[in-house]
């Protein structure tokens, strides 16, 4: 027994690490809660072995050393939880024994990860995660990027320090475009959108944090000096304040309203924007919450009932192995098609070899397919009482399914790769539909659909030979006529302008993103900087780790590469950052919204000259604003949230005034010149297509 016990501890102790801290689950949130189970049960029957650091006793801790650790004013437990509503209406039962008729709060249960926010005279102080429950680790930069957080409080009545718990989490959209962005540049995908928030907010770069879109709801209230004694009321009040506070919350008064606050949550969960795992049922009242009490690991006065996740079981027809143009291979399987939270499945994803050697997965098994917040399903088990003897173990192929070459797989990668870069057709294709893209070079006129027939008419092979086509070539092409070619060149010929952090990230390297691409080019200025840095030295850029300035390194060593780069730089592409134009600092530190339309200027140009003068533009108006700039027909909403933060508003002349009066104005191809180049591209395309016209 006490090996069995041992056992579970040292499992759930890897599981419990490899959840919080490396925000990458290697079993199902029930596989987990069903050892956990086990293992209180065999300590609650084993009393001798008992051990205050076993997981049964600890909240999971998410600290690491990359942060500041502070210890929490009042601890931040977990929940105790269960799956079943018989346990569940025991725990009213008791409460009720206890408390006499009870008013219970339930609640959605947010499915991200806790956050401890503390207000001092109004304003945001600071933002813990939970830690170990009684230190947490410092990340106040990179949730002051979430909008829904206010960093000053509106209306009245906020105690002079407090702290607002919650979750941070991140929503479907965001989920969805964060991971397809990462399957782009070879990264892995996040499993579901809770590690991704907890990894989002772990981040040391706020810049990233705040791209991802993350969202926060608030749950609890702590702190001396409360405007109300209960739950409900305080949230009502915080709501006023300005926090964001669910609306799918209900009072109950007995165990018939909670099971059907339950039931209803349960239906109508798949439509929510966010992921939610369960319901919480909380005792309202503040007193019985403190004659209830907690254990070292939870409130006793709240229980949290956990949905099981929306299952299907149908069988494996096959498996497909794709190539993406980084090489990654991931394993696909053809489902026999079933119906799903709303729509008919077909294929689902197994991710990577290691993945189906966990599952243990076979052609011909019955399986359980899920879907959290993401589009593409995942099998999540094998039904194994169904399994007959056809069903064989896979055997995962060891070469590419589209060129035949054997595949490597590096130590630490969970992928199988595809050696042969300049061979192999998905790959060379990829990297080129991957340099057109609107993010990357943005050339239009050139699709999917163009790529593949020109690489497969011999006309292309690497994205430098784009810049050798000509019209004649390409309008000789099925389904392309000379008004076609015309475009295409045009697009190529204006893509020389694209500034040198999109080329940088147009030309694909693995695991280079867009934002990387970014932090790369201020750094280091221009590419044979970038070229000759060491790995050492490439780490030195901002959201660059080990592994990129590895990956940085294996390109740029490559002879083909290299040779690539050498003509795009004689065709003309932007190798070297723009210099960042300066008039004067007379703006410095100070942040602007604008908003209507303007007399004397577009509001792309006042963007150019808050920049041009040393200030900073924001989207929205928020605490950290120092000016509104306000044309006509400004949006009403911005008005009044500048009002209420006492935010300054100032006209078009008030503004030149501040950069020195209309002198200070600069010269109208000056401010061009500094217009966001993406902005630039648009007017010069219109002016070209005024030409042709
Ligand atoms: P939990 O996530 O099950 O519940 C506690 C948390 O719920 C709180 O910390 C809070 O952040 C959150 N919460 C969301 N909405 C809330 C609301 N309205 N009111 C109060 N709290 C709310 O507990 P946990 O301790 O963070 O994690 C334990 C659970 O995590 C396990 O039960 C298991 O399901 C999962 N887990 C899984 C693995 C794995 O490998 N799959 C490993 C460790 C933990």
């Amino acid at each position: 027994m006490l090996e069995r016990i041992e056992q579970l501890r040292k499992e759930l102790t890897l599981y419990n690490h490899k959840y919080y801290v490396e925000a990458t689950p290697v079993v199902s949130d029930y596989e987990y809660d069903r050892l956990l189970r086990e293992l209180q049960d065999l300590e609650a029957a084993h009393p001798e072995c008992y051990d205050p650091t076993s997981p049964t006793m600890r909240v999971g801790s998410d600290l690491t050393n990359e942060f500041v650790s502070v210890a929490h004013r009042f601890p931040m437990l977990s929940l105790s939880n269960t799956y079943s509503l018989d346990e569940l209406k025991d725990f009213v039962e008791k409460v009720e024994r206890e408390e006499g008729p009870t008013e219970f709060v339930c609640e959605l249960k947010f499915d991200g990860t806790a956050i401890s926010l503390t207000y001092e005279h109004g304003r945001l102080l600071r933002a813990v995660t939970r830690g170990d429950g009684v230190r947490g680790d410092d990340v106040t930069a990179n949730i002051r990027t979430i909008r829904s957080v206010p960093l000053v409080l509106q209306g009245e009545g906020w105690p002079d320090y407090f702290e607002m718990r919650g979750e941070v989490i991140m929503p479907h959209a965001s989920f969805n475009r964060l991971n397809a962005e990462r399957v782009e540049v070879g990264e892995s995908p996040f499993a579901n959108p809770r590690n991704a928030a907890a990894g989002t907010i772990k981040l040391q770069s706020s810049q990233e944090v705040a791209r991802r879109g993350l969202d926060c709801f608030l749950y609890y209230m702590v702190g001396e000096g409360l405007p109300h004694q209960n739950h409900w009321d305080n949230l009502q009040a915080a709501k006023e304040w300005g926090f964001k506070i669910s609306d799918r919350m209900q009072k109950c008064r007995s165990w018939e309203e909670i099971e059907s606050f339950i039931t209803r949550t349960d239906g109508e969960r798949g439509e929510l924007p966010y992921d939610t795992d369960g319901a919480v049922v909380k005792a309202n009242d503040y007193m019985a919450q403190r004659r209830l009490g907690s254990t070292a690991k939870a409130p006793r006065w709240a229980v949290a009932y956990k949905f099981k996740a929306e299952q299907a079981l149908t069988r494996l027809l096959s498996v497909d192995f794709q190539v993406g143009r980084t090489g990654a291979v991931t394993p696909v399987a053809n489902l026999d098609p079933v119906q799903l939270a709303g729509t008919v499945v077909k294929r689902a994803s197994l991710h990577n070899a290691d993945q189906i050697a966990l599952l243990d997965v076979r052609v011909g098994d019955m399986v359980y397919v899920e879907k959290g917040g993401e589009i593409i399903p995942k099998i999540t088990g094998v039904e194994l009482s169904e399994r007959t003897e056809e069903c064989k173990p896979l055997q995962y192929i060891t070469h590419c399914p589209e060129c035949g070459v054997e595949l490597v797989r590096v130590e630490g990668d969970a992928k199988h790769f595809c050696p042969n870069q300049d061979g192999c057709r998905p790959q060379i294709v990829g990297r080129i539909i991957h340099f057109i893209s609107r993010k990357a070079m943005n050339i239009e006129g050139i699709g999917e659909e163009t790529v593949e027939l020109l690489y497969d008419s011999g006309l292309i092979k690497t994205i430098a030979d784009l810049y050798d086509l000509q019209p004649t070539m390409i309008a000789t092409l099925p389904r392309m006529g000379a008004k076609s070619a015309e475009n295409i060149m045009r697009e190529l010929s204006l893509s020389r302008e694209v500034p040198f952090e999109r080329v940088l990230f147009a030309l694909g390297i693995r695991f280079v993103g867009e934002t990387t691409a970014k932090y790369l080019a201020h750094h280091f200025g221009n590419l044979d900087a970038i070229m000759n840095a060491s790995e050492a030295e490439l780490a030195e850029a901002d959201e660059v780790g080990e592994k990129i300035a590895a990956s940085i390194r294996a390109y740029f060593e490559d002879e083909q590469n290299r040779s690539i780069i050498e003509r795009l730089r004689a065709v003309g592409l932007q190798f070297v950052e723009a210099e960042k134009q300066t008039l004067s600092n007379s703006l410095e530190g100070l942040s602007f919204v604008i908003s209507g339309s303007f007399e004397r200027h577009s509001r792309d140009e006042l963007k150019a000259l808050i920049e041009l003068h040393g200030g900073k533009n924001l989207a929205a108006v928020s605490g950290a604003t120092s000016y509104l700039l306000a044309g006509d027909k400004i949006g009403p909403a911005k008005l009044q949230k500048a009002t209420k933060l006492g935010v300054k508003i100032i006209s078009e002349s008030d503004f030149e005034a501040m950069i020195g009066g209309l002198e200070g104005v600069a010269t109208q191809p000056e401010i061009q010149q500094a217009i966001k180049p993406e902005n630039k591209k648009e007017s010069e395309k219109i002016a070209v297509q005024g030409e042709l016209f």
